[in-house]
């Protein structure tokens, strides 16, 4: 097997037994999924999202409900093929009822994010919403420069990995956008950004 899959491989198992986690039981309870990520393991460009929801819980795969359609209708705006990409999120399991991911969640999660960001090594982390925004400006040393995402969306900030240089484009999370015309047009402008940093 290719290394970058095997690897992904042993997240996706260490992820589903992972009893310590806050929202083991719920989703054993639900028989629902734990969500990985989805797409290139190859990817120069990686998103990075909050948490599932309810189709991504029941399906496994990251942003397949209506943020999904926006981030896809988004990709489409700029040309970028969906299975170019590599999607995820920070937190692996649904919250209860999509509350907002608690700092205890993202802890337990993150390492793995962290691990995943290592496989694929993208030259582009383009976040989505204000958690992950957070967890990655801080992650690469950015958190003197971490202002609201009102501030930060469509900006771009570099930060230093063991494999180089990563470009980080925070974004307003699509769902945002889902009764707010005008933020559909701030996340339609700044992914032009993201096509360019990310050719
Ligand atoms: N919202 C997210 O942050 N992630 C998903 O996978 C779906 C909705």
């Amino acid at each position: 097997m290719d290394e970058r899959k095997e690897k992904m491989k042993a997240i996706r198992d260490e992820v589903t037994l992972l009893k310590e986690s806050p929202l083991y039981a719920e989703r054993i309870a639900n028989k629902v999924f734990p969500v990985i990520g989805e797409g290139s393991h190859y990817a120069k460009l990686m998103f990075i999202g909050e948490a599932p929801g309810k189709n991504e819980a029941e399906t496994g795969k990251p942003f397949c409900g209506k943020s999904g359609k926006i981030l896809d209708e988004l990709l489409a705006s700029v040309g970028i093929k969906r299975e170019d990409v590599y999607v995820t999120n920070i937190v692996k399991d649904r919250p209860t009822a999509n509350r907002d991911p608690l700092p205890e969640e993202i802890e337990i999660y993150a390492p793995f994010l962290d691990r995943q960001i290592e496989i694929i090594q993208p030259k582009v982390i383009a976040t989505l919403g204000r958690f992950s925004m957070e967890y990655i400006m801080k992650k690469f040393g950015l958190e003197d420069v971490l202002r609201s995402i009102s501030v930060m969306h469509g900006k771009v900030f570099t930060g230093k990995t063991g494999y180089g240089e990563v470009t980080i484009v925070p974004l307003y999370h699509p769902a945002a956008s889902i009764y707010n015309q005008s933020l559909k047009e701030t996340l339609k402008e700044d992914f032009l950004v993201l096509e360019k940093y990310s050719q």
